[in-house]
């Protein structure tokens, strides 16, 4: 496999160093005194330190990780505007409520328009009892006419009026989409899926692009592929993968930080211990075998797929879809996603197919899945 050559070239540097150790430094003056075993990378041309391992606030958080999480010295929090409807922020909003000065705090709109964006804005900085972002990203552009003249216009006026300090945007087709985020050249920060499953060789040369263009970097996507929701069904504390996915990461350089979701404390302070430990042969034995496990069932979003279904299908996104309630355990948000696709698209049964057209280069077992991407979430 193509990823195999740089999964190498991570570990035989990462064996001799702490995962987070490349370029990391300990920042005791930014934020106040640095917690012990909190390291702190650059978070591109913003300048901000923040910590190897952030926080994701996805969903339903609980507000006892997020507080646990600032006193431990994470200090970058993820959420975005549409998760929950909102309700993500408000738990967030009032979770760090007295902690926002401690925090690089990052948030999300789906908007297109002006107005909408602005819109989004006022209402995240209501949710989340702040009048600032750190971070404000158009959220889940995945084709280059996503990040539009318009809602990029209004990002630089909701900078330029002091909501949010940097501007970035999330995206999981990274390759088609690095360019113009390039292009544009208004974007601090973009956020993207990377993990040991799917980090691979053009991913990385997406990721260098970002970084060159002096882009900070921040992973996600980090811990859902090794989390073991599917069988074998290993208990996540028990199987230490998603620490050794985090620690994988962390090993490039490149990425600024990671926003792994973490559902109680015990599952938070794991995921903390990545930026302190070394990667080792049993982490590396560990991912691969999880890998191969996985490899008929988890798509890696490499998008060499894209646009060969003659129905129409959005393979990546259905697999994506499926994989939040097959890998993250959450049906809910992957039913209401797959909801969000044309009716048209819904309608289409993959089982109606004698044979799918779609040959996988990383093994899915396309058709199958689709189908039951389809029997579950439509
Ligand atoms: S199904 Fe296979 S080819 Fe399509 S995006 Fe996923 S990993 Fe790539
Ligand atoms: S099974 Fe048929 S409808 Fe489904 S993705 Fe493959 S070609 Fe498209």
């Amino acid at each position: 496999m193509e990823f195999d050559s740089s999964r190498r070239k991570f570990l035989q540097a990462g064996l001799v160093l702490p995962a987070a150790g490349f370029i990391a430094t300990h920042h005791p003056d930014v934020f106040g005194q640095a917690p012990s075993g909190v390291v702190y990378r650059t978070l591109g041309k913003t300048g901000l330190k923040v910590s190897g391992v952030g926080c994701g606030i996805g969903l339903i958080p609980d507000p006892a990780v997020l507080v646990r999480a600032v006193d431990l010295g994470v200090n970058y929090f993820d959420t975005a505007r549409m998760y929950e409807k909102g309700k993500s922020e408000e738990i967030a909003g009032a979770a760090l409520k007295g902690r926002r000065n401690r925090i690089v705090l990052a948030s999300k709109t789906d908007a297109l328009t002006k107005a909408d964006v602005f819109k989004d804005m006022d209402d995240s900085l209501k949710a989340l009892q702040t009048d600032h972002l750190d971070v404000w990203h158009l959220h889940s552009r995945d084709t280059p006419d996503m990040i539009t003249d318009e809602a990029v216009e209004a990002c630089e006026m909701l900078k330029k009026q002091g909501k949010t300090r940097f501007i970035g945007v999330s995206a999981h087709d990274i390759y088609a989409v690095v360019d113009k985020i390039i292009q544009v050249g208004k974007f601090d920060v973009v956020q993207t899926t990377y993990s040991y499953p799917i980090g691979s060789h053009l991913r990385n040369a997406s990721v260098k692009k970002l970084h060159d263009a002096g882009i900070g970097v921040v992973a996600m996507k980090v811990i859902i592929a090794v989390a073991g929701f599917i069988p074998p069904k290993e208990l996540r504390l028990k199987n230490e993968g998603p620490l050794a996915a985090i620690k994988w990461v962390l090993m490039n350089p490149m990425i600024s930080t990671t926003v792994p979701f973490a559902k109680n404390t015990a599952e938070l302070e794991m995921n903390f211990r990545a930026m302190t430990e070394p990667y080792t042969t049993q982490d590396e034995k560990m991912l691969y075998t999880r890998n191969e496990e996985i490899r008929p069932d988890y798509c890696r979003m490499c998008y060499e797929c894209k646009g060969k279904c003659p129905k129409g299908v959005p393979v990546t996104d259905e697999l994506r879809y499926l994989a939040y309630s097959d890998f993250g355990g959450d049906l809910r948000q992957a039913r209401r996603n797959f909801m969000h696709l044309p009716k048209e698209i819904r309608a289409v049964r993959c089982s109606d197919c004698s044979a799918c057209v779609i040959q996988c280069p990383n093994g899915v077992e396309v058709q199958n899945r689709l189908i039951r991407a389809q029997e579950l979430l439509a």
